[in-house]
C-alpha cells in the first residue's frame, strides 16, 4: 500500500472537533480565515461532545431572561472561593465572557438548550443559573455541530489524527502532520484540541501520581495534542484534576459496561462505592468521610485517586434494603434524591452473583473470607472500629454524617472492588488569556494555541459542574479568533 501524501493548505489547523475544537473551528472562520479541522474520530457523532450534558456559561443571549443574570464576577469569585485561586486567572476571566457567546453561536446554528432563566435571580443555585442544557442529542446534535462550522466554511476531516506539528526552516508554524484521511495540513496558525489524556494509562500515572484511572469518556483522546506542544517547546501546567463518574463506580471486568451509567444496563454493584457505606482501600483501611464521597463524587476525586482502588463493603441488612427501598431513601444529598427518586434493584442479588463471576465483587459469611479474597490485611481491625462508631452513632476516624453510619455486622458480607473512572482528564499546557500556548518563561510560542482540556485553564479538584464543557467552548471560540488574527497578520 503506498504511502498516504495527501497534503491540504489553509490558515489555521484545528486538531480535535470536540466541545473546544468545534468552537475554535467555527471562531477562526468566521474570523475570516480558510480552517481545516481534524478528528481521530470517523464522524462528527464520534466526537466527545456528542455525550455531554451542559455548558455552564455566562452572558448568553438566553439567561438575559433572568430578573438576575449571573455576572462573570459572581461565577469568578465562586470558582476562586471553592479552588483558593488555582485557576488560570487570566484565561478563566476571558474564557468565562466568551462562554455566553459560545452559546448564542450554537444557539444561531439551531441549538435549543434547556433552561429556565425567566425564573432564576440570585439566590437561585449556581447550576441552574449558569447551566444550559443541550437540548438535542444523537444525529440531531451531530447535524447541528456540523451546521456551525460548515456554516463559515470550515474543512472537517476525519478518522485523522495530530502526530506532530511542523515547522519550516527558520522554527515557524508551518501546520501539523497527520495520520489517517491525510497526511499534512499546511497552516499558519495551529489550534490544539485533542482533548487531554485519559485514554492512555501511561500519561494518567504520569500526571495523576501512579493512579489507574478508569476512562468513562473518549478512549481517542490520550495526550496527544499535549505532546505535540510539549515537544514546539510549550510548557505543561502544574494543576491536573478529572470530573469523575458520579453515578457509581467502576471496574474494568465488569459488563456489558465498566462504569456505572444510567441507562446503560450497568450492574447495579456498582453502585455500592457510592452509596456512602464503608469504605477502604488496598490495606483494608478507611481513607476518607464515605458520605462526602457519596454527596460530592464528581469533585471528590483526590482522595480515591490516593487510593486507586478501593473496596466497598456493606452486610445483608444494607443488601435487603438495597434490593427493597428506592435507593434515594439511603443515600446521597438532595441531588442524588432528586436524580434517583424512585429507583430500586429488586434483582440486586442476581446482579452481585454475575458480578462475582466476573470477578470484581465477592460475598461470604465472614470478613476474614473478604479480606483474604482482595489482601486487605487491615479489614477485620477496619470493620471491628467501623461497627464501635456505628453503635455510638459517631465517626471518631473521619467524622462522616450519622445518616451513613450503617454497621457491616450481619453475614453474608458483600464486597465490590472499584477504581476511579472520570469522563476526562483537566489540565495541560500553559496558556494565556488568548490561548496562546506559553513557553517554560511564559513567552508565547508563536502560531501555537490551546483550548479546553489540553489548556492549563481547569483547578484541582474539578469544582464547578458544566465548566469543563463551558471552558472548552469559551476557550475554543478565544483561540479560533486569535489564531485566524496571527495567521491573518
Ligand atoms: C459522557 C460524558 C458526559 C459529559 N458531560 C459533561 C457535562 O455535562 N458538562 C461538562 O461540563 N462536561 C461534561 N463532560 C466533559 C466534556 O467531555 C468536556 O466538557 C468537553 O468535551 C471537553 O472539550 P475538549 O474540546 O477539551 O475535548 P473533547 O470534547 O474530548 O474533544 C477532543 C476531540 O479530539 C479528538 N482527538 C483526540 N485525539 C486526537 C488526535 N490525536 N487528533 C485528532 N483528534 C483527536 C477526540 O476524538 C475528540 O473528539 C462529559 C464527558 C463525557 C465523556
Amino acid at each position: 500500500m503506498s504511502e498516504n501524501t495527501v497534503t491540504i493548505s489553509c490558515d489555521v489547523a484545528v486538531a480535535g472537533l470536540g466541545a473546544s475544537g468545534l468552537m475554535a473551528a467555527y471562531g477562526a472562520a468566521k474570523a475570516g480565515a480558510r480552517v481545516v479541522a481534524i478528528d481521530a474520530a470517523p464522524s462528527m457523532a464520534g466526537t466527545t461532545n456528542m455525550r455531554t450534558s451542559a455548558a455552564f456559561a455566562v452572558g448568553s443571549s438566553l439567561q438575559q431572561a433572568s430578573s438576575e443574570p449571573l455576572g462573570i464576577e459572581e461565577y469568578m469569585a465562586w470558582i476562586n472561593k471553592g479552588t483558593n485561586y488555582q485557576s488560570n486567572q487570566k484565561a478563566m476571566r476571558a474564557i468565562i465572557e466568551a462562554s455566553g457567546r459560545a452559546i448564542d453561536a450554537f444557539v444561531e446554528a439551531g441549538m435549543p438548550f434547556d433552561v429556565d432563566f425567566e425564573h432564576t435571580d440570585s439566590s437561585t443555585p449556581m447550576m441552574v443559573r449558569g447551566g444550559h442544557l443541550y437540548g438535542l442529542n444523537g444525529p440531531d446534535r451531530a447535524e447541528v455541530f456540523s451546521r456551525l462550522v460548515e456554516s463559515v466554511g470550515v474543512q472537517c476531516v476525519f478518522n485523522t489524527a495530530l502526530t506532530g506539528l511542523i515547522y519550516d526552516e527558520n522554527g515557524i508554524m508551518a501546520g501539523i502532520m497527520c495520520a489517517g484521511e491525510v497526511a499534512r495540513i499546511e497552516a499558519r496558525a495551529v489550534i490544539i484540541a485533542t482533548g487531554g489524556f485519559l485514554g492512555s494509562p501511561e500519561e494518567v500515572a504520569k500526571r495523576f501520581a501512579g493512579a489507574s484511572i478508569v476512562c468513562g469518556g473518549n478512549q481517542l483522546c490520550r495526550g496527544a495534542g499535549i505532546n505535540a506542544a510539549i515537544e514546539a517547546g510549550a510548557q505543561i501546567g502544574k494543576c491536573f484534576s478529572i470530573s469523575m463518574n458520579e453515578y457509581g463506580g467502576a471496574n474494568p471486568k465488569a459488563s456489558p459496561s465498566y462504569s456505572y451509567r444510567p441507562g446503560y444496563n450497568t450492574n447495579e454493584a456498582l453502585r455500592l462505592p457510592i452509596f456512602g457505606g464503608l469504605l477502604v482501600d488496598a490495606q483494608g483501611e478507611r481513607f476518607v468521610d464515605e458520605g462526602v464521597m457519596c454527596e460530592r463524587t464528581m469533585f471528590c476525586c483526590e482522595p480515591m485517586l490516593r487510593s486507586s482502588c478501593s473496596y466497598a463493603i456493606c452486610d445483608e441488612a444494607f443488601m435487603r434494603r438495597w434490593e427493597s427501598e428506592p435507593i434515594a431513601r439511603f443515600m446521597g444529598d438532595a441531588r442524588m434524591q432528586g436524580m434517583f427518586a424512585e429507583f430500586f434493584a429488586p434483582d440486586m442479588r442476581v446482579q452481585f452473583a454475575k458480578a462475582i463471576e466476573e470477578g470484581w465483587a465477592f460475598s461470604a459469611g465472614s470478613i476474614e473470607e473478604i479480606a483474604e479474597r482482595f489482601e486487605l490485611p487491615s479489614l477485620s481491625q477496619t470493620v471491628a472500629e467501623y461497627n464501635e462508631c456505628c453503635a455510638v452513632g459517631c465517626d471518631t476516624l473521619f467524622f462522616k454524617d450519622a445518616k451513613y453510619l450503617a454497621a457491616v455486622s450481619e453475614p453474608p458480607f458483600y464486597c465490590v472492588q472499584s477504581s476511579p473512572c472520570g469522563w476526562l482528564s483537566l489540565g495541560g499546557i500553559r496558556c494565556n488569556g488568548s490561548m496562546q500556548a506559553l513557553d517554560p518563561s511564559g513567552k508565547p510560542i508563536d502560531a501555537l494555541f490551546v483550548a479546553g482540556a489540553d489548556a492549563d485553564i481547569f483547578t484541582s479538584p474539578y469544582y464547578a459542574p458544566g465548566s469543563a464543557n463551558g471552558f472548552a467552548i469559551g476557550s475554543g471560540l478565544i483561540a479560533g479568533e486569535t489564531a485566524a488574527k496571527s495567521a491573518l497578520g
